[in-house]
């Protein structure tokens, strides 16, 4: 399987400590037949490995991981990213109902998603509809009117007395689809349903007949969402089929139905990339709840099949923050802090919100509250575009910094020499006070009173 592939490949960099360029070919090598081999489509793999590359060889350089943990992480990223990055939601109607249409080839799990969709809808408030729409397949009617009735919601048929819960007995007789359609929007409207779901035919292949009554449907109901149901087993297939009705009928998003087979990733990783439409919902098996919002990153960790080792790159990504603050925190203590960790630390801090709130919180932090509240973001400004001014040499030991010193600064930053002597000043003033302040807070009393 793809996941299988995928962690074959990477395995092979564990405990390297360098990565070489041909290191990272070899590895794009294997990922790319792995995709290939998984139906990916060939437009998609190419972007996907350019990308991967160029970021493995590129500067992205982060102390916290090893350069295999470093792929990993960018091959994991990228898929998601290919993925479509973030969920979106469904776009409900101004005025309701928000009519959302289905379509796809026979088989794809149109009719299975109604019911699927309808009871997620419902949990959240909605009083759905079903339209049954699919006059084509014997049964299709009444399959759907199963499902409604598995998932609590009323289903609008065409023919009379064969509807659940009294409802779609009304008017419409005729085997038009499009006829049906409306009038189930229409009733809808009236008996107050915030939501029509409409459930349409399929064939076993594309063809113009089906796409001509899908985009019927579509003109006639004017649907705020047009779902494309797409098995994601049907392999390389899926790529023509996606385009076929981005093509035929157009479509808002996509769902990716029998996920829970074996399917290999192909159809998830190409079809958002090549009709630019968002997967929205993921199908995962026959029962009604098999069903959840299609989430890009749950969906690219499966993919890589490396689940721990991702969680092992967050922390220590996470627990190599939390090494540098302590080696700033002892640099605090003994008073080396540079110009460098000082703008550093500004920076941080003006990350995290208004310095005051923040230094509030902390205790024992009186002194420096007062000496820093007086900072604001102008201020910072300054205090940046100085110490941006200054060689590595001045930032690292400001005592070098002399009269000249200060004006080729003050020149260089755009700013005064009283400028760059308050900032120096100030910083020589904040390291005393800051080297005593952790000095109380280590040595003495923290420690006493924690027995
Ligand atoms: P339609 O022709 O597009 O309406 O497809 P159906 O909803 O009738 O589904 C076709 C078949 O696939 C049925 O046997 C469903 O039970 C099955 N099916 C639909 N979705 C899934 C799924 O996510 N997982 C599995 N395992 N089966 C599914
Ligand atoms: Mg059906």
């Amino acid at each position: 399987s793809l996941s299988d592939r995928l962690t074959g490949a990477l395995k092979d960099l564990r405990g390297k400590g360098r990565l070489t360029d041909s290191d990272i070919d070899a590895t794009a090598r294997e990922i790319r037949l792995a995709l290939l081999e998984a139906d990916v489509s060939l437009p998609v793999v190419r972007t996907f490995i350019a990308n991967v590359k160029e970021r493995a060889k590129g500067s992205e350089v982060s102390a916290a991981l090893n350069p295999a943990q470093q792929i990993v992480k960018i091959v994991n990223e990228e898929l998601v990213a290919i993925l479509g990055g973030e969920t979106r939601r469904v776009q409900l109607a101004k005025t309701p109902p928000t009519v959302i249409m289905l379509a796809g080839l026979q088989g794809a799990g149109k009719t299975t998603l109604a019911g699927k969709l309808a009871k997620w809808l419902s949990g959240q408030g909605h009083t759905p509809m079903l339209v049954a729409c699919d006059l084509q397949r014997p049964g299709a009617v009444q399959q759907l009117q199963i499902v409604g009735e598995r998932a609590g919601v009323p289903v609008f048929a065409p023919h009379p007395g064969t509807a659940v819960g009294g409802e779609g007995t009304l008017g419409v007789s005729s085997g038009d689809p499009v006829q049906v359609a409306q009038a189930g929007v229409a009733e809808a409207k009236t008996k107050q349903h915030d939501v029509v779901i409409i459930d349409t035919a399929g064939r076993l292949g594309i063809d113009a007949e089906l796409m001509r009554q899908a985009s019927d449907i579509r003109d006639a109901t004017n649907p705020d969402e047009v779902l494309f149901v797409l098995d994601s087993m049907i392999g390389q297939d899926a790529v023509s089929t996606a385009q076929a009705f981005a093509e035929g009928v157009d479509f808002t998003g996509v769902v990716l139905t029998k996920l829970d087979g074996d399917a290999r990733g192909g159809a998830a990783l190409s079809v958002r990339e090549i009709t630019g439409r968002p997967i929205m919902f993921a199908s995962t098996g026959e029962k009604l709840e098999d069903f959840d919002v299609f989430h890009p990153d749950r969906m690219a960790s499966r993919i890589l099949g490396m689940g721990d080792v991702l969680s092992l790159i967050e922390q220590a990504e996470q627990h190599f923050d939390e090494a540098e603050a302590q080696r700033t925190a002892e640099k605090i203590s003994q008073g080396e802090l540079t110009l460098d960790d000082f703008l550093q630390q500004m920076l941080m801090i003006r990350k995290m919100g208004p310095i005051g709130n923040l230094l509030g919180m902390l205790p024992g932090a009186g002194d420096m509250k007062d000496a820093l509240s007086q900072v604001d973001d102008k201020q910072l400004d300054k205090i940046q575009a100085i110490i941006r001014g200054m060689t590595p040499a001045e930032r690292d030991n400001p005592k070098i910094i002399n009269a000249s010193r200060r004006i080729r600064i003050a020149k260089g930053s755009g700013v005064t020499v009283t400028d760059v002597n308050q900032l120096v000043d100030r910083f020589f003033a904040a390291r005393k006070m800051m080297s005593q302040m952790s000095g109380r807070m280590m040595g003495g009393g923290m420690r006493k009173n924690q027995r």
